[in-house]
């Protein structure tokens, strides 16, 4: 029998976006929800139909959703908080958006449920929220339509749901608070996945794929044993159909044993991220006689060719245990663009290095047909030698020049002088700040006047001069209303910036950049990351002009803002032929040439962003420093080790769950940090005030991810609350993100109130 193929999961927004825009389009009334469906039929019948005509044997259903797939999943189990269900929605679809975005008018008005970061990806789930006495029943006919409108194509496809284990981890209780995996609980939730394999096997499916990528964290206590009774539970329901229990995003070689004995018939494991771990625990274990194991080795995270070769070598390992392998995607393909076709921005000879979600299916099939091969056979085999030439040559000439500053740096480089403790004192004195300096995150609210502006400029419709003198009364004017309303450190406004990362991208040798490569953030949300090409290294100075440019324009101090190593290589497609810690490394010296030219220019106060540093934190705790902190804390160290005492160093991240690495935070020895710190969330001011945190930090008086205006009187609570757990020459009053985002309306009240807080606060002190 030939060697089977598997897609975990495809791309579903569509080549051109197509999902995004109807359904943008229904929010906004231009369109009915008829045209929705329409075009998610159609989308999902190309799909369907592109993995047909690539020879794949296990085409994925249900893998589309109209916004989140554990969202779908907690309708599918009726986990509807009841403020969801009371506006009384004529169509399920309204539900859905109502808990994906928050629901305000006629009906009533609730909030969102709150969105996560899915694993180590930049893709966003939404938080189940399961309340006190929930009746968990099967809910919906979502995955069963899907797989009879596949058949009625002549597809016969491999329906996809997250599993129970997963959900029940990721879903937390009301208020957020921690889920008690009782008994009911359990065996209720269990119950609907074990309708579902019946009802499918009445349909007529051969295989159910359960993702269960939560088994590749760390184990709590407690955590075996809810795995084991979901499953027990769900496969006596198996009948006919096939069973495959999908991981992805690391290793199970902590379950493998336990998973290997439940009698799946296939086991999916990544072997790309959890490759050696995967790898021992088959060889240690072996592989029951029943079950096949669906060897993941075409990368769905990121954007390069495959190497046969490598992936060959991967299923001769698995055959020396058992016969059955399958090869498959070593996660759903949602986390890549759609295809490289059209891409005519990059020339044929660099784009044959890329494969997006279209193109790797055909990696897929030629993997399988070269996994049964012979000898002979792969040595005749073009694929085969196509592929090779591919990583034989050299893709990109080296920049010796950047090799040279790497490997010339010394310990001395990564430390700065003198002592944190003692720049305070001067950068205090230097910079003339009062106690609780108030200041923002550099952006200003992007408005479609801007936005028009710069679409303009980039379509040739006007002139740099005309663009930057546009920019320049952006800046003016923000200036301006910044000291009106008295803030003590004043940013420019980042109005010259399309992205935080884009834009770095755009100004430093070694990156490409795509016209459609988009990616699902959240909902209809999606990113265009930039492929980190080559070496890096920073082609001219990048914002200096426009820092200086508002510097000159005011007496306060102005800060400089940059985005840091880890997150431009977490935000882009990092290079596969060098390591992330190199890669971080050059953009590190990169920015730092930014870092010393800001500083050179009259830039007092410099922030390096790293929004991103958390989101790549390795799942495994083990992982955290050998694999992961222990270089990239080194890295934002490099770029500002450098400047004078007196220049102070801010850096700014998106979340506030670092408790678990408060002291590596502290470590990458900024002078002074901001993050978000909503309301309620007061575990890393208690971190904070426990690890003798030595950064002046300004955890965010408001939230910024809501149009509301926060008082006076809340902002000076919520400073009390901060000043209970820091010692006040440390703290900082900022609000918690750039406004980018944000109109000019609510913007500027809540800064007022802002600034009034910290007064009155002072006066008191
Ligand atoms: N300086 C950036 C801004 O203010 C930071 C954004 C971010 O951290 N996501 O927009
Ligand atoms: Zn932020």
């Amino acid at each position: 029998m030939s060697t089977l193929t598997s897609v975990s999961g495809f791309p579903r927004i569509g080549q051109n976006r197509e999902l995004k825009k109807i359904i943008e389009g229904y929010w906004k009334g231009a369109n009915d929800l008829a045209a929705v469906k329409t075009t998610a039929a159609e989308l999902r019948a190309k799909h369907w139909k592109l993995q047909q005509a690539a020879g794949i044997d296990l085409i994925p259903s249900n893998d589309f959703s109209y916004f989140d797939q554990l969202l779908d999943t907690a309708i599918l189990l009726n986990v509807i908080p009841k403020r969801y269900e009371r506006l009384a929605f004529e169509n399920q679809e309204d539900t859905l958006f109502a808990m994906a975005r928050g629901y305000q008018g006629e009906k009533g008005d609730v909030t969102a449920l709150p969105m996560k970061k899915w694993f180590t990806t930049n893709y966003h789930y939404l938080v189940p929220e399961v309340e006190p006495g929930e009746e968990i029943k099967l809910n919906s006919t979502k995955p069963f339509d899907e797989f009879n409108e596949a058949k009625a194509l002549g597809v016969l496809t491999k329906p996809v749901l997250i599993g129970p284990y997963t959900f029940l981890k990721l879903a937390r209780g009301t208020n957020a608070q921690k889920l008690e995996y009782d008994k009911g609980l359990v065996n209720a939730v269990a119950a609907v996945y074990a309708e579902v394999l019946t009802k499918f096997n009445e349909l007529g499916a051969e295989w159910l794929q359960l993702d269960e990528p939560y088994l590749v964290l760390d184990k709590e206590p407690g955590d075996v044993e809810l795995f084991k009774a979901l499953y027990t539970k769900i496969l006596t329901a198996k009948a006919g159909v096939k069973v495959l229990l999908n991981t992805y995003f690391g290793h199970i070689a902590d379950v493998y044993e336990t998973v290997n004995l439940l009698g799946f018939d296939g086991i999916g494991l990544d072997l790309n991220e959890g490759r050696e771990e995967n790898l021992e625990a088959v060889a240690k274990y072996g592989v029951a006689s029943n079950t096949t194991i669906f060897a993941g080795v075409i990368n769905g995270r990121n954007i390069w060719r495959n190497n046969y070769a490598t992936s060959l070598g991967l299923v001769d390992a698995l055959k020396q245990v058992t016969p059955n392998v399958a090869v498959s995607t070593a996660s759903s393909l949602l986390h890549v663009p759609f295809s490289t076709e059209g891409e005519t921005g990059i020339p044929a000879e660099d784009l044959k290095h890329f494969a997006f979600a279209v193109e790797k299916l055909g990696e897929l099939k030629e993997v399988a047909v070269l996994a049964d091969a012979t000898e002979d056979e792969k040595k005749a085999s073009e694929a085969l030698a196509a592929n090779q030439a591919l990583f034989d040559g050299t893709r990109v000439a080296a920049d010796p020049a950047v090799a040279e500053r790497v490997n010339g740096l010394t310990a001395d480089d990564y430390v700065r002088q003198p002592a944190r403790e003692e720049r305070q004192k001067l950068q205090r004195e230097a910079l003339g700040l009062p106690l609780l300096p108030t200041t923002t995150i550099g952006s200003f609210p992007q408005t479609k006047e801007v936005r028009a502006e710069r679409a303009k400029f980039r379509k040739g419709e006007i002139t740099k001069e005309a663009y930057d003198e546009f920019i320049k009364a952006q800046i003016d004017a923000c200036i301006k209303h910044q000291e009106e309303i008295g803030l003590d450190v004043l940013v420019h406004g980042e109005f010259e910036r399309n992205d935080m990362v884009e834009y770095f991208g755009q100004n430093l040798n070694g990156f490409l950049f795509t016209k459609n490569a988009w990616v699902q953030s959240y909902g209809t949300r999606c990113v265009k990351p930039p492929i980190v090409w080559g070496d890096v290294s920073r082609a001219k100075p990048i914002t200096v002009a426009w820092s200086a440019y508002a510097q000159s324009r005011t007496s306060h101090v102005m800060k400089g803002m940059l985005t840091g190593p880890v997150t431009i290589l977490n935000w882009s497609w990092p290079r596969e032929d060098i390591t992330h810690e190199e890669q971080t490394k050059q953009l590190a010296l990169a920015i730092r040439d930014e870092v010393l030219d800001l500083e050179a220019a009259g830039i007092k106060v410099i922030q390096i962003d790293e929004a991103a540093l958390r989101e790549k934190l390795p799942l495994r705790k083990s992982d955290w420093h050998v694999k992961y902190l222990d270089w990239a804390v080194p890295a934002f160290r490099l770029v500002h080790s450098a400047v004078k005492p007196t220049t102070q160093i801010h850096t700014h991240m998106c979340y506030s769950e670092f408790n678990d690495i408060i002291r590596d935070i502290d470590a990458m020895d900024a002078d002074v940090i901001s993050f978000e710190a909503s309301r309620g969330d007061l575990v890393v001011l208690d971190a904070i005030h426990d690890a003798h945190f030595e950064t002046e930090a300004g955890p965010g008086v408001y939230d910024i991810h809501s149009p509301r205006i926060p008082s006076e009187k809340e902002i000076e609570d919520r400073i009390y609350e901060i000043l209970d757990k820091m010692d006040v020459n440390k703290v900082w009053i900022n609000p918690d993100c750039g406004l980018k985002t944000r109109g000019n309306a609510e913007t500027w009240p809540s800064l007022e109130h802002l600034v009034a807080a910290a007064k009155a606060v002072r006066a008191k002190l």
